[in-house]
């Protein structure tokens, strides 16, 4: 993820609307945050480049291309991103990437192709890749001061018909787990279960060593004390007790409380396999809740450059 204080402010913030609705805006919008005022070559990085011009109208080639003195190529703004390939009008994915920023629990394909008209499989196919460029950094600081950490289940599947057995009425609960530093950012993450073991090895990961953790008082979580040197306060849900002084975990309840709902709600089922990539649009969103609407929109746009090569093909979800 690029850094928030990098992004330009109001100008850019201002075209999103037209951007979602008129081909060349989309276009020129999606050029204008990935070079600014010194457009480049995708190939070469030369900064030698221009517009290609149509003969017959004078405007600009139809398929956006640019075109560089250096290295002689053709290009356009697609290239290097996550709508590489995809032959999906841009204006669709500005409108895309601005429902699924400015929604607090998203926005599901069925919505995208309702609203863009165009294919299910097309609006899958772009949500996958918009959820895909949300991806956190791989490097992220550890969290700090007062950290919540609990755990949650998601995505319990109830049985559809009564009375069938076997396979109609497994669950497919995921367990995930979260950190979230109060007044701060949270980190999330699907765990293959929730023993001691991989509980610890999360906070490790995630949390800085002096940190003061705050967590219920499921079993799994004693023992802290012998891994890190920061304080580990429980509050005892078992006995109505939610929260004595500052020591709670409603932040990491209310966080899992929008997942929730969310998955139910909007996306109504998420496998297994694909549920970290919902989370990281959930985690965007709430890591940059102090974002304006377009600002966290723009975020999302600009994390999309150079995560095409690293796409692995979707199956559905
Ligand atoms: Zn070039």
């Amino acid at each position: 993820m690029k850094d928030k204080h990098s992004l330009t402010q109001s100008k850019l913030v201002a075209g999103i609307p037209q951007a979602c609705s008129d081909e060349l805006a989309a276009v020129e919008f999606l050029e204008q945050q990935r070079w600014g005022d010194t457009p480049a070559c995708v190939k070469c990085g030369s900064v030698s480049v221009y517009k290609m011009i149509d003969a017959k109208t004078g405007e600009r080639n139809r398929r956006f291309l640019w075109r560089c003195h250096d290295c002689k190529e053709q290009y356009t703004v697609r290239i290097g991103t996550v709508y590489e390939e995809s032959r999906i009008p841009l204006r669709h994915w500005c409108y895309a990437f601005w429902r699924a920023c400015t929604s607090k629990k998203g926005v599901s394909a069925l919505e995208i192709k309702r609203q863009c008209q165009i294919s299910y499989k097309s609006a899958l196919f772009l949500m996958n890749r918009i959820r895909f460029a949300m991806a956190p950094d791989d490097y992220r600081p550890m969290l700090t001061g007062i950290v919540e950490c609990d755990e949650v289940y998601i995505g319990a599947r109830k049985p559809r018909y009564k009375g069938t057995s076997g396979q109609g009425r497994a669950t497919s609960k995921i367990p995930v787990f979260v950190a979230v530093e109060r007044q701060g950012e949270l980190r999330r993450r699907v765990v293959a279960d929730v023993t001691a073991a991989t509980l610890h090895r999360a906070i490790q990961e995630e949390v800085d060593g002096r940190a003061r953790i705050m967590t219920d008082e499921y079993p799994a979580y004693r023992g802290l004390r012998n891994i890190r040197e920061g304080v580990h306060e429980t509050v005892c849900h078992r006995t109505k007790e939610f929260a004595r002084g500052d020591v709670h975990v409603n932040t990491a309840e209310s966080s899992h409380a929008l997942v929730k709902r969310g998955i139910v709600g909007i996306y109504h089922n998420v496998s297994r396999e694909y549920l970290h990539r919902y989370l990281w649009q959930f985690d965007l969103l709430w890591n940059n809740r102090q974002l304006n609407d377009g600002e966290r929109t723009q975020l999302a746009i600009l994390s999309a450059e150079g995560k095409r090569l690293m796409y692995r093909q979707p199956m559905a979800s």
